[in-house]
């Protein structure tokens, strides 16, 4: 349930409907609206009577939120969020660029990667130190070395880093890490996105490849729950039919979240393209889609990687493809309104 109040409510009369709802164990999320604050119930709504908190002096309207995600939920808060990371923001007008290779693989390819994407115009740089693979047999990642490697090449750069975390054992290694990625694998582990919510750094939370919309905001709803607000949803694809993609990047995704939630979107043309050829152009639809930014994948040398080298780009062309989702970004903007 949400409670539109009137402009300037009386303050008395706001605390004592506030001091009411918290006997009945409702939890209260206010936030401000475009003219109007707005106060988002939270508990067993049901036993509410609508009718006598609309009677009040103070208030605009009562609405019943029929989904099941609030924190997340526009309706509960109808500013986009804005998360500051490091020197610079996901969300509010910001095109957040992550690139980097999928693992971190040695130092040098790191730290040559991070100089190139950052003189490229990234604002964050990715690696995965522990990667959730497919075969047992395949590389699993540099581990606890591979986050030290992103720290020295967050130092060297200034970009902060984005990097999966897979068990909530490895949580305490993450010190350095400013976004911490829940990839697709485990969107529905809610073990670990229940801790997520209990410590304070950004989590992006990538869609499940045969997740729906409210699936994944109840995923993200079980992080804001517990009370951690910086969440990102990160759209890779999902599965089709179709086998010439790895995966079908869900365009409609954007206009969609815009709608239901304030949380920041980002895209990964990526995985969901499983071909670096396709990058350009998905990554490009994205930003024209309105995409708070893109995670892509970027390795010196792609025909050599330990991961996901078939859908890397190299530093070249990511630098030529930043270049133009920098200038189609801004004529976007310039377009708004
Ligand atoms: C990745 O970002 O390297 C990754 C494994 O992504 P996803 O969880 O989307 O497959
Ligand atoms: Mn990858």
């Amino acid at each position: 349930m949400i409670v539109i109040l009137k402009e300037n409510p009386n303050e008395k009369q706001l605390q004592s409907l506030i001091d009411w709802l918290r006997d009945k164990n409702i939890t209260i999320h206010e936030s401000e609206g475009t003219s109007h604050r707005i106060l988002g119930l939270v508990g067993d709504t049901s036993a509410l009577d609508m009718d006598i908190i609309s009677a009040l002096d103070i208030v605009e309207e009562v609405k019943r939120v029929q989904e099941p995600y609030k924190d997340a939920n526009r309706k509960f808060h109808p500013e986009d969020t804005v998360i500051p990371v490091g020197n610079t923001q996901i969300g509010g007008g910001t095109l957040t660029l992550m690139a980097g290779p999928c693992s971190v693989e040695t130092e040098e390819q790191i730290l040559t990667v991070a100089r190139a994407v950052k003189a490229a115009g990234a604002t964050m740089l990715r690696g995965g130190a522990f990667k959730p693979r497919t075969s047992p047999y395949a590389f699993q990642g540099l581990g606890e070395e591979g986050l030290r490697l992103l720290s020295l090449a967050k130092r060297e750069t200034g970009l902060p880093i984005v990097t999966e975390l897979m068990d909530l054992a490895q949580l305490p290694l993450f010190g350095d890490v400013d976004v911490i990625q829940v990839g697709a694998r485990n969107m529905q582990n809610f073990n670990l996105l229940r801790e997520l919510g209990r410590q304070e750094k950004p989590v992006m939370i990538k869609r499940g490849m045969s997740a729906t919309y409210e699936e994944w905001l109840m995923s993200a709803e079980y992080v804001m729950s517990g009370g951690n607000r910086n969440v990102i949803l990160c759209e890779r694809g999902i599965r089709t039919f179709e086998t010439y993609t790895r995966n079908a990047l869900d365009i409609s995704a954007i206009p969609v979240l815009k709608k239901l939630t304030h949380l920041p979107v980002i895209m990964d043309p990526s995985h969901a393209a499983g071909k670096s050829a396709l990058v350009p152009a998905l990554a490009a639809a994205s930003v024209a889609g309105g995409a708070d930014g893109l995670i892509i994948e970027v390795h010196n040398d792609p025909a050599h990687a330990l991961c996901d080298g078939s859908q890397s780009l190299r530093p070249e062309a990511f630098a030529g493809l930043a270049g133009k989702l920098i200038g189609l970004h801004s004529f976007m903007q310039s377009q708004e309104g």
